[in-house]
């Protein structure tokens, strides 16, 4: 037997708009427990943790699958009239318990919007919001075409979670986030209005649709998103480099950064170069792509001091980069495991390294915290903290790692994510980050959802959220 954390609230307004949905969806309708309890929560380890207690996070009511605009407008419409909370699902590979549907209601999965369609001539692939990024790369691969957006969660995210977490890749320091690729998107607001944002290679004014971009399923539903494609390089060329110090490593991809962009740049702080090449330091991996690939590798190896390790770090890497085992491989041993991203500008950056580190092995259980640096800018970059622990309470110490790495960057000026986004995890401190922003955000908020039925209880407020 299970028990469920958080109970639906609205279980009889659900039975009462079944037969609705049902004409729209017919079997793309369930309620089907096995299908809820798929749909309860996302890959936030804590979640994972209730489960294999034999805790649900919490149980939607009823999963829909729309397989078209229309579909999903409809959708939206009947919970808006049943003011039912809907709660969007792309690959549910996001960390920040960002669509757990605390309050019960419908759970909208995006899979069933699944086209692709491409133009070569405006090198632009048009894809559903369920389209997962593994396929979208495998279809423009075979046409000789790429994203360059390259998520390690590539095969278990989708284009729409991109968009609404504004997600980054591992070769943003060239190609950049994904907000730099996106051309268009059509969405359907929490009333139902379809609204589709005019393609074109750019525009004057305000960009109203970038409110999308990083929603987090706040404003409605992303349907589908135009995005700008580029050619498979043939070339690449790839070098290790060994430093000493943290502090050698990061000053020297300050200097690179200002004259050249590498589509790979990595630095492994001393324990996950340990881990990860078996090697006494700290380590950088960089790639370069395209025709002037061997001239910008040339560069590289005068600008870098460190020492060169030649091509193997970096293949190792390779090997690795989709590997997402990490959390489903030491939660059910025990052990609490997560990651945390940050940025912050480069003067400041050694600062906010070792404080984040500071503070995370002071919560008491914390077995290890590491570090790499692993998206780069010409005024900074991004550290992603790695953490394991131990501890009876297991929430408890989980959220007081969460405590100290958040008030910490906040006191340093790092950003409180620098890509996996808000969701309730970092909800409480989102006031602080947002400053005078934070009131125009929730009356966007009010303006587009008056009666909060979109992932009701994450971002914003906590309604049916426990322990908050
Ligand atoms: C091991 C691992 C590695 C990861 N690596 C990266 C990485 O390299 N870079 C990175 O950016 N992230 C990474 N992530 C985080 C995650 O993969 C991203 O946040 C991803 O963009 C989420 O996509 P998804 O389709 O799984 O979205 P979901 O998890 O289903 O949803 C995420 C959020 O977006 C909302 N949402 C989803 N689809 C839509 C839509 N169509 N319309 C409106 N709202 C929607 C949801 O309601 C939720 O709030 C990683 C996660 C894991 C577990």
């Amino acid at each position: 037997m299970y028990q469920v954390i958080h109970e639906s609230k609205y279980s009889e307004k659900v039975r009462e708009a079944i037969p609705e949905l049902k004409k729209v969806l017919g079997k793309r309708l369930s309620v089907d427990v096995a299908d809820r309890i798929a749909y309860c929560k996302d890959y936030n380890p804590l979640h994972l943790r209730h489960l294999l207690n034999g805790k649900i996070p919490a149980l939607p009511d009823a999963v829909v699958f729309p397989a078209s605009v229309e579909e999903v407008a409809e959708v939206i419409r009947i919970a808006n009239s049943y003011s039912v909370p809907l709660y969007v699902f792309g690959g549910g590979s996001g960390v920040i318990d960002g669509s757990t549907p605390y309050c019960g209601g419908i759970v909208l999965s995006t899979l069933s919007l699944d086209e692709i369609s491409i133009d070569e001539e405006r090198m632009q692939v048009k894809a559903g919001a369920g389209v997962v990024g593994g396929k979208l790369e495998y279809v423009l691969n075979h046409k000789g075409y790429t994203l360059r957006h390259s998520p390690q969660s590539l095969y278990c995210s989708t284009v729409g979670g991109w968009v609404a977490t504004r997600a980054s890749g591992q070769f943003s320091t060239r190609y950049g986030n994904i907000e730099d690729i996106i051309v268009s998107l059509t969405v359907v607001t929490p009333s139902g209005e379809v609204i589709e944002a005019k393609n074109l290679p750019r525009k004057a004014s305000i960009d109203i649709k970038s409110i999308y971009i990083g929603s987090e399923g706040l404003f409605g539903v992303i349907c589908d998103a135009t995005l700008r494609m580029r050619k498979l390089p043939e070339k690449q060329y790839k070098m290790a480099f060994r430093y000493d110090s943290m502090d050698d490593a990061v000053e020297d991809a300050r200097n690179l950064m200002q004259s050249l962009k590498p589509a790979l740049l990595r630095i492994f702080d001393k324990l996950e170069t340990m881990k990860n090449f078996s090697i006494d330091g700290v380590v950088t991996i960089v790639m370069v792509e395209g025709e002037s690939a061997e001239r910008e590798m040339e560069f590289i190896e005068t600008k870098l001091k460190g020492e060169k390790l030649g091509e193997k770090p970096v293949e190792i890497w390779l090997e690795e980069r989709f590997n997402v085992s990490d959390i489903s491989r030491f939660v059910p041993m025990g052990i609490i495991f997560d990651t945390i991203e940050v940025s912050c500008f480069w003067k400041n950056a050694m600062d906010v390294y070792r404080s984040i580190l500071k503070a995370i092995r002071g919560v008491e259980g914390t077995l290890l915290a590491s570090c790499h640096a692993s998206h780069f800018y010409e005024d900074g970059l991004c550290f992603y903290f790695t953490f394991a622990g131990v501890s009876g309470d297991y929430e408890g110490y989980y959220r007081s790692v969460w405590e100290a790495a958040m008030k910490t960057a906040l006191l340093k000026g790092a950003s409180l994510s620098h890509h996996h986004g808000i969701g309730g995890l970092r909800a409480k401190w989102l006031k602080e980050e947002f400053l005078g922003f934070y009131s125009i955000f929730r009356d966007l908020k009010m303006f587009f959802d008056s009666k909060n039925i979109m992932n009701r209880g994450t971002v914003l407020g906590n309604e049916c959220r426990k322990g908050d």
